[in-house]
């Protein structure tokens, strides 16, 4: 007999819903006025005495159409990717990363942030396609090509939504570990930066590209590794909810 599904494990169903005004970390609970990341502060007002209604009015809100619907269908992304990625080494794999990666971004609902040493021009399209949609931003370090720097820096009318920090390539603080976040729900994590290249060849086990559907590391990874180097500098700067 299958294992049936005990609705108390809803229970422990804990999203993001917010992102912080200034680092964008994920957030779960509000009740808190304190930031996990740096510390910042959010100073209740008359107009917005906690967190959640002004998070709200600014549209940092993670609510969805249909959590469930909508985790099922990321939860699915990621499966494929574990069967696939399980298949040994040298077989054709049915459900390579990169599609992956591209089924993930066309499901975006919310926002996608990322960090990566070095991206390709292929995949910073497919970013600006889903920047029609949603707030994508990212953390880009290891450019070594001009034109990948000026599809980055020329062209920003054609999408808008698309921010992305880039770092000099000598800079010590670009972060080693590469991630993609998908809505707080689903991550990807692993070697691979985001270039074709690398997710083409992770498709025949030549890099690591893991799925995370464990939200709780799904937040963990995000606010460890975008949000810190996102917000750039510790501060004790306080938000006055205004
Ligand atoms: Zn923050």
């Amino acid at each position: 007999m299958q294992t049936g599904f005990d609705i108390d494990s809803l229970l422990r169903f804990t999203p993001p819903g917010y992102l912080c005004e200034r680092c964008y970390a994920l957030l779960v609970d509000v009740g808190r006025v304190v930031c996990p990341v740096y510390g910042v502060q959010y100073i209740a007002t008359d107009r917005y005495p906690m967190p959640d209604e002004y998070l709200r009015a600014k549209g940092l809100d993670l609510h969805y159409k249909d959590l469930i619907e909508h985790s099922q269908a990321l939860a699915r992304i990621a499966r494929k990717t574990r069967e696939s990625v399980m298949s040994p080494y040298g077989q054709y794999t049915p459900y390579p990363p990169i599609r992956a990666l591209f089924e993930a971004l066309q499901n975006a609902e919310k926002f996608v942030h990322f960090t990566t040493y070095g991206i390709s021009v292929l995949i910073l399209g497919a970013l600006k396609l889903t920047a029609q949609r949603v707030d994508v931003r990212g953390i880009v370090s290891g450019i070594k090509h001009d034109m990948v720097l000026r599809e980055i820096t020329e062209y920003h009318d054609e999408a808008p939504r698309l921010k992305l920090q880039v770092f000099p390539n000598d800079s010590p603080h670009f972060p080693h570990q590469k991630i993609v976040v998908i809505d707080g729900l689903l991550a990807f994590k692993g070697s691979a930066n985001l270039t074709d290249f690398a997710w083409r060849k992770a498709a025949q086990g030549r890099e690591v590209i893991e799925p995370v559907t464990d939200v709780n590391e799904v937040i963990d990874l995000h606010n460890r590794y975008f949000s810190p180097v996102w917000a750039h500098t510790r501060s004790d700067e306080r938000i006055v909810m205004i």
